[in-house]
């Protein structure tokens, strides 16, 4: 069975002191959940706050943000290695970037190559704006991400990433998809198009979270589903109790 991981996407929140009281309040509770890996996804200026703070535990960090090159004139960019001074996890793709800073399939390749060359475990964030859920293309849109993300990859590499689907058109809005129509994307657009390109085998290693206003009162039923191996966790994951009760509900769905 696939570990439950539930990310904590902190975006453009927290200063060190605030990145510092949040770590604090959730600490002592997410260690008591064993059964769930738990990623905080600080700003870049909290990262070694919050990698001090959780060293020797079971928590993880991980990054919002990479570029793929390893040094140079690239003002405001940060290599990879820069980052595994600090964390284990980096998001690559997530929506914001895709509809923000230019970021494209390609720059999402290369950003998840630049990160495993020094062991970084990329979240790669895959989903369809709401033009493209109604226009019935959910199907193309995610499945096309997926294969543009793990182009060039090894089947041994790809069984132990993270992709995060996360509707567009959920993240942030309160709209939260159907747990069941969730289920199904994953099913047919992410593990489907793996197993072609890297075997069954490998499609059933990846784990691939949820991600869109998941919140303590939803999160037990997406992570009742079988496809579904976590969350990735936004606005949530700002409130201690919130985000604690967003990874109890993951280690009860494993109960
Ligand atoms: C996100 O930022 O990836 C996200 C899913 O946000 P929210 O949980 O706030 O929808």
């Amino acid at each position: 069975m696939r570990t439950p991981i539930i990310a904590g996407n902190w975006k453009m929140h927290n200063t060190v002191a605030e990145a510092r009281k949040l770590v604090y309040e959730t600490r002592t509770d997410l260690l008591a959940i064993p059964s769930v890996e738990k990623v905080f996804c600080p700003p870049f200026t909290a990262l070694a706050a919050v990698a001090e703070l959780v060293a020797g535990t079971e928590i993880a960090v991980g990054a919002q943000d990479v570029y793929w090159e390893s040094r140079g004139a690239y003002t405001g960019q940060i290599a990879p290695a820069m980052l595994a001074e600090f964390c284990t996890f980096v998001i690559i793709g997530h929506s914001e970037r895709r509809a923000l800073f230019g970021e494209t399939d390609e720059s999402v390749n290369k950003k998840i190559h630049a990160a495993l060359s020094v062991g970084l475990t990329p979240i790669i964030c895959v989903g369809e704006t709401f033009d493209e859920n109604r226009a019935g293309r959910t199907g193309d849109v995610v499945s096309r991400q997926v294969g543009a993300a793990l182009h060039g990859l090894d089947a041994a590499v790809v069984a132990k990433l993270i992709i995060a689907y996360e509707p567009v058109w959920a993240i942030g809005t309160g709209l939260a998809a159907e747990p069941e129509g969730a289920n199904a994307v994953i099913r047919d657009f992410i593990r489907g198009p793996a197993a072609r390109d890297f075997g069954e085998a490998t499609a059933q290693g990846l784990r691939v979270q949820y991600g869109g206003s998941v919140k303590p009162e939803n999160a037990a039923e997406f992570f009742r589903q079988p496809e579904i191996d976590g969350a990735l966790v936004g606005g949530a994951s700002l409130k201690a109790a919130d985000f604690v009760g967003i990874v109890k509900a993951a280690a009860g769905s494993r109960d």
